[in-house]
Protein backbone atom coordinates (compact mmCIF):
# COMPACT_ATOMS: atom_id res chain seq x y z
CA UNK A 1 0.00 0.00 0.00
CA UNK A 2 2.84 2.25 -1.32
CA UNK A 3 -0.16 4.91 -1.92
CA UNK A 4 -2.58 4.75 1.07
CA UNK A 5 -5.31 7.48 0.30
CA UNK A 6 -3.19 9.48 -1.85
CA UNK A 7 -5.31 11.43 -4.55
CA UNK A 8 -3.88 10.71 -7.95
CA UNK A 9 -4.53 12.20 -11.23
CA UNK A 10 -3.51 9.85 -14.36
CA UNK A 11 -3.99 11.22 -18.06
CA UNK A 12 -4.71 8.34 -21.23
CA UNK A 13 -6.29 5.63 -18.67
CA UNK A 14 -8.38 4.44 -20.82
CA UNK A 15 -5.78 1.76 -21.84
CA UNK A 16 -2.28 0.66 -22.25
CA UNK A 17 0.01 2.23 -19.69
CA UNK A 18 -2.59 4.79 -18.43
CA UNK A 19 -4.62 1.44 -17.65
CA UNK A 20 -1.58 -0.21 -15.76
CA UNK A 21 -0.26 2.77 -13.72
CA UNK A 22 -4.29 3.54 -12.29
CA UNK A 23 -4.73 -0.75 -11.81
CA UNK A 24 -1.17 -0.39 -9.54
CA UNK A 25 -2.04 2.48 -8.10
CA UNK A 26 -5.29 1.70 -6.97
CA UNK A 27 -3.92 -1.79 -6.18
CA UNK A 28 -1.88 0.30 -3.35
CA UNK A 29 -4.07 2.20 -2.04
CA UNK A 30 -4.52 5.61 -3.82
CA UNK A 31 -8.12 7.15 -5.08
CA UNK A 32 -8.10 7.88 -8.55
CA UNK A 33 -9.07 10.70 -10.91
CA UNK A 34 -8.78 8.84 -14.33
CA UNK A 35 -8.78 10.96 -17.71
CA UNK A 36 -9.23 9.75 -20.80
CA UNK A 37 -10.60 11.78 -24.29
CA UNK A 38 -13.17 9.18 -25.19
CA UNK A 39 -15.77 7.62 -22.54
CA UNK A 40 -12.77 4.63 -21.31
CA UNK A 41 -11.75 6.40 -18.19
CA UNK A 42 -15.46 6.62 -16.93
CA UNK A 43 -15.54 2.55 -17.76
CA UNK A 44 -12.14 1.84 -15.68
CA UNK A 45 -13.24 3.82 -12.87
CA UNK A 46 -16.49 1.97 -12.85
CA UNK A 47 -14.65 -1.35 -13.16
CA UNK A 48 -12.81 -0.17 -10.27
CA UNK A 49 -15.70 0.60 -7.84
CA UNK A 50 -16.93 -2.38 -8.73
CA UNK A 51 -13.77 -4.21 -7.14
CA UNK A 52 -14.14 -1.98 -4.20
CA UNK A 53 -11.34 1.03 -5.42
CA UNK A 54 -11.78 4.35 -5.18
CA UNK A 55 -11.52 5.66 -8.66
CA UNK A 56 -13.88 8.54 -11.06
CA UNK A 57 -13.56 8.73 -14.45
CA UNK A 58 -13.56 12.90 -16.42
CA UNK A 59 -13.84 12.75 -20.36
CA UNK A 60 -11.54 15.05 -21.39
CA UNK A 61 -9.24 16.50 -24.55
CA UNK A 62 -5.72 17.25 -22.42
CA UNK A 63 -4.88 19.55 -24.93
CA UNK A 64 -7.85 22.42 -24.37
CA UNK A 65 -6.19 24.81 -22.23
CA UNK A 66 -9.97 25.74 -20.31
CA UNK A 67 -11.48 22.59 -20.60
CA UNK A 68 -8.35 21.60 -18.53
CA UNK A 69 -8.79 23.71 -16.06
CA UNK A 70 -12.60 23.22 -15.29
CA UNK A 71 -12.19 19.60 -14.82
CA UNK A 72 -8.82 20.35 -13.01
CA UNK A 73 -11.19 22.16 -10.56
CA UNK A 74 -14.12 19.17 -11.03
CA UNK A 75 -11.59 16.86 -9.63
CA UNK A 76 -10.59 19.43 -7.08
CA UNK A 77 -13.70 19.49 -5.78
CA UNK A 78 -14.42 15.72 -6.19
CA UNK A 79 -11.46 14.82 -4.22
CA UNK A 80 -10.65 17.87 -1.81
CA UNK A 81 -7.21 17.37 -3.14
CA UNK A 82 -4.76 16.15 -5.41
CA UNK A 83 -1.06 14.70 -4.38
CA UNK A 84 0.18 12.80 -7.84
CA UNK A 85 -0.29 13.95 -11.39
CA UNK A 86 0.48 11.23 -13.86
CA UNK A 87 0.97 12.97 -17.63
CA UNK A 88 0.16 9.69 -19.72
CA UNK A 89 -1.64 10.97 -22.17
CA UNK A 90 -0.04 10.77 -25.81
CA UNK A 91 -0.28 10.01 -29.67
CA UNK A 92 1.73 9.71 -32.22
CA UNK A 93 1.76 11.06 -36.38
CA UNK A 94 4.44 9.37 -37.61
CA UNK A 95 5.95 10.27 -41.07
CA UNK A 96 8.71 11.44 -42.56
CA UNK A 97 9.38 15.59 -42.17
CA UNK A 98 9.18 15.86 -46.24
CA UNK A 99 5.76 14.75 -45.66
CA UNK A 100 4.77 15.73 -42.02
CA UNK A 101 1.87 18.15 -42.41
CA UNK A 102 1.87 21.27 -40.34
CA UNK A 103 -1.21 19.80 -38.71
CA UNK A 104 0.45 16.40 -37.79
CA UNK A 105 3.16 18.82 -36.14
CA UNK A 106 0.72 20.85 -34.69
CA UNK A 107 -1.35 18.13 -33.20
CA UNK A 108 1.39 15.79 -31.92
CA UNK A 109 2.46 19.07 -29.86
CA UNK A 110 -0.39 20.18 -28.42
CA UNK A 111 -1.54 16.61 -27.18
CA UNK A 112 0.99 14.99 -26.46
CA UNK A 113 3.37 18.73 -24.73
CA UNK A 114 0.82 20.90 -24.47
CA UNK A 115 -0.96 18.67 -22.10
CA UNK A 116 1.33 18.51 -19.67
CA UNK A 117 1.55 22.42 -19.30
CA UNK A 118 -2.30 22.33 -18.92
CA UNK A 119 -2.60 19.42 -16.50
CA UNK A 120 0.50 20.95 -14.30
CA UNK A 121 -1.13 24.08 -13.90
CA UNK A 122 -4.44 22.84 -12.70
CA UNK A 123 -2.69 21.29 -9.95
CA UNK A 124 0.34 23.25 -9.62
CA UNK A 125 -1.41 25.91 -6.91
CA UNK A 126 -2.92 22.96 -4.68
CA UNK A 127 0.49 21.45 -4.41
CA UNK A 128 2.33 24.47 -3.88
CA UNK A 129 -0.05 25.53 -0.79
CA UNK A 130 0.30 21.80 0.66
CA UNK A 131 4.22 21.86 -0.09
CA UNK A 132 3.27 18.42 -1.08
CA UNK A 133 3.23 16.62 -4.44
CA UNK A 134 4.28 14.63 -6.95
CA UNK A 135 4.17 14.42 -10.98
CA UNK A 136 5.02 11.83 -12.64
CA UNK A 137 5.57 12.73 -16.80
CA UNK A 138 5.66 10.03 -19.59
CA UNK A 139 7.95 11.21 -22.36
CA UNK A 140 9.73 7.93 -24.51
CA UNK A 141 13.28 7.15 -25.39
CA UNK A 142 12.98 8.76 -28.64
CA UNK A 143 12.88 12.28 -27.15
CA UNK A 144 16.11 11.20 -25.64
CA UNK A 145 17.57 10.02 -28.90
CA UNK A 146 15.60 10.95 -32.26
CA UNK A 147 14.10 8.41 -34.42
CA UNK A 148 13.62 8.88 -38.24
CA UNK A 149 9.76 8.98 -38.86
CA UNK A 150 9.10 11.01 -35.38
CA UNK A 151 10.06 14.07 -35.65
CA UNK A 152 6.75 15.59 -33.82
CA UNK A 153 6.78 12.92 -31.49
CA UNK A 154 10.77 12.81 -30.36
CA UNK A 155 10.55 16.99 -30.14
CA UNK A 156 7.30 16.92 -28.05
CA UNK A 157 8.58 13.86 -25.57
CA UNK A 158 12.15 15.92 -25.42
CA UNK A 159 10.12 18.90 -24.14
CA UNK A 160 8.11 17.22 -21.75
CA UNK A 161 11.95 16.23 -20.31
CA UNK A 162 12.90 20.37 -20.23
CA UNK A 163 9.67 20.63 -18.99
CA UNK A 164 10.05 18.41 -15.78
CA UNK A 165 13.28 19.26 -15.01
CA UNK A 166 12.49 22.92 -14.92
CA UNK A 167 9.51 22.13 -12.81
CA UNK A 168 11.57 19.64 -10.41
CA UNK A 169 14.02 22.96 -9.97
CA UNK A 170 11.34 25.73 -9.48
CA UNK A 171 9.36 23.84 -6.69
CA UNK A 172 11.85 21.64 -5.15
CA UNK A 173 12.04 23.85 -2.41
CA UNK A 174 8.04 23.63 -1.94
CA UNK A 175 8.52 19.53 -1.44
CA UNK A 176 7.45 18.63 -5.05
CA UNK A 177 9.07 16.04 -6.88
CA UNK A 178 8.68 15.61 -11.19
CA UNK A 179 10.17 12.78 -12.68
CA UNK A 180 10.07 11.32 -16.14
CA UNK A 181 10.00 7.76 -17.36
CA UNK A 182 11.16 6.91 -21.02
CA UNK A 183 9.33 3.85 -21.88
CA UNK A 184 11.54 1.87 -24.66
CA UNK A 185 9.26 0.23 -27.26
CA UNK A 186 6.07 -1.08 -25.00
CA UNK A 187 3.09 -3.33 -26.47
CA UNK A 188 -0.24 -1.24 -26.39
CA UNK A 189 -2.45 -0.20 -28.77
CA UNK A 190 0.06 2.46 -29.88
CA UNK A 191 2.35 -0.26 -31.16
CA UNK A 192 -0.09 -2.56 -31.85
CA UNK A 193 -0.12 -1.59 -35.75
CA UNK A 194 3.13 -1.97 -36.51
CA UNK A 195 4.42 -4.52 -38.70
CA UNK A 196 6.03 -7.89 -37.41
CA UNK A 197 9.75 -7.62 -39.16
CA UNK A 198 9.96 -3.54 -37.47
CA UNK A 199 8.96 -5.23 -34.41
CA UNK A 200 11.53 -7.91 -34.46
CA UNK A 201 14.14 -5.14 -35.28
CA UNK A 202 12.91 -3.63 -32.08
CA UNK A 203 13.65 -7.23 -29.93
CA UNK A 204 16.73 -7.49 -31.62
CA UNK A 205 17.83 -4.16 -29.66
CA UNK A 206 16.72 -4.76 -26.78
CA UNK A 207 18.79 -6.62 -24.37
CA UNK A 208 15.88 -7.85 -22.25
CA UNK A 209 14.74 -9.48 -25.97
CA UNK A 210 11.16 -8.85 -25.17
CA UNK A 211 8.60 -6.13 -25.76
CA UNK A 212 8.02 -4.24 -22.51
CA UNK A 213 4.63 -4.64 -21.08
CA UNK A 214 2.05 -1.51 -19.64
CA UNK A 215 3.41 -3.12 -15.63
CA UNK A 216 6.68 -2.92 -16.52
CA UNK A 217 5.93 1.26 -16.89
CA UNK A 218 3.68 0.94 -14.30
CA UNK A 219 5.99 -0.38 -11.68
CA UNK A 220 8.07 2.61 -12.18
CA UNK A 221 5.49 5.07 -12.18
CA UNK A 222 4.19 3.52 -8.77
CA UNK A 223 7.84 4.01 -7.13
CA UNK A 224 8.35 7.71 -8.47
CA UNK A 225 4.98 8.43 -7.06
CA UNK A 226 5.43 6.97 -3.51
CA UNK A 227 8.12 8.17 -0.98
CA UNK A 228 10.13 4.78 -1.91
CA UNK A 229 11.30 7.88 -3.98
CA UNK A 230 11.09 10.91 -1.65
CA UNK A 231 14.98 11.98 -3.02
CA UNK A 232 14.60 11.39 -6.34
CA UNK A 233 13.62 14.68 -8.66
CA UNK A 234 14.31 16.57 -12.33
CA UNK A 235 15.43 12.58 -13.51
CA UNK A 236 14.69 10.66 -16.46
CA UNK A 237 14.12 6.83 -16.13
CA UNK A 238 14.57 4.67 -18.95
CA UNK A 239 11.94 1.65 -19.31
CA UNK A 240 13.31 0.38 -22.09
CA UNK A 241 14.74 -3.46 -21.56
CA UNK A 242 18.16 -2.08 -22.00
CA UNK A 243 17.66 -0.60 -25.62
CA UNK A 244 20.65 1.08 -26.79
CA UNK A 245 18.60 5.07 -27.35
P1 LIG B 1 -2.43 4.23 -26.08
O1 LIG B 1 -2.68 4.77 -27.46
O2 LIG B 1 -2.74 2.81 -25.80
O3 LIG B 1 -3.20 5.13 -25.00
C1 LIG B 1 -3.18 6.53 -25.10
C2 LIG B 1 -4.10 7.12 -24.08
O4 LIG B 1 -4.02 8.55 -24.23
C3 LIG B 1 -5.56 6.75 -24.25
O5 LIG B 1 -6.14 6.56 -22.98
C4 LIG B 1 -6.18 7.99 -24.91
O6 LIG B 1 -7.54 8.20 -24.54
C5 LIG B 1 -5.32 9.07 -24.30
N1 LIG B 1 -5.36 10.29 -25.09
C6 LIG B 1 -4.87 10.50 -26.34
N2 LIG B 1 -5.13 11.75 -26.72
C7 LIG B 1 -5.79 12.35 -25.70
C8 LIG B 1 -6.34 13.64 -25.51
N3 LIG B 1 -6.25 14.59 -26.44
N4 LIG B 1 -6.95 13.91 -24.33
C9 LIG B 1 -7.05 12.98 -23.37
N5 LIG B 1 -6.55 11.73 -23.49
C10 LIG B 1 -5.93 11.43 -24.66
O7 LIG B 1 -0.90 4.57 -25.79
P2 LIG B 1 0.17 3.95 -24.76
O8 LIG B 1 1.09 3.11 -25.55
O9 LIG B 1 -0.48 3.41 -23.55
O10 LIG B 1 0.98 5.30 -24.42
C11 LIG B 1 0.86 6.00 -23.20
C12 LIG B 1 1.98 7.03 -23.14
O11 LIG B 1 3.23 6.35 -23.19
C13 LIG B 1 1.98 8.02 -24.31
O12 LIG B 1 2.35 9.29 -23.85
C14 LIG B 1 3.05 7.46 -25.22
O13 LIG B 1 3.61 8.46 -26.04
C15 LIG B 1 4.03 6.91 -24.22
N6 LIG B 1 4.94 5.90 -24.76
C16 LIG B 1 4.45 4.75 -25.28
C17 LIG B 1 5.36 3.82 -25.80
C18 LIG B 1 4.91 2.50 -26.41
O14 LIG B 1 5.77 1.80 -26.97
N7 LIG B 1 3.64 2.13 -26.32
C19 LIG B 1 6.72 4.09 -25.78
C20 LIG B 1 7.16 5.28 -25.24
C21 LIG B 1 6.26 6.18 -24.72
Amino acid sequence: MLLKDKVAVITGASRGIGKAIAEKFAQNGAKLALISRSDGAIKLAQQLNDKGFTAKGYQLDVSDYQQAQQVGQQILQDFETVDILVNNAGITRDTLLLRMTEEDWDKVILVNLKSVFNMTKAFLPTMVRKRQGVFVNISSVVGRGGNAGQANYAASKAGIIGFTKSVAKEYGNRNIRANVIAPGFIETDMTKDLPEKVVQEYVQRIPLRRPGKPEDVASVALFLASDMSSYVTGQVINVCGGMDI
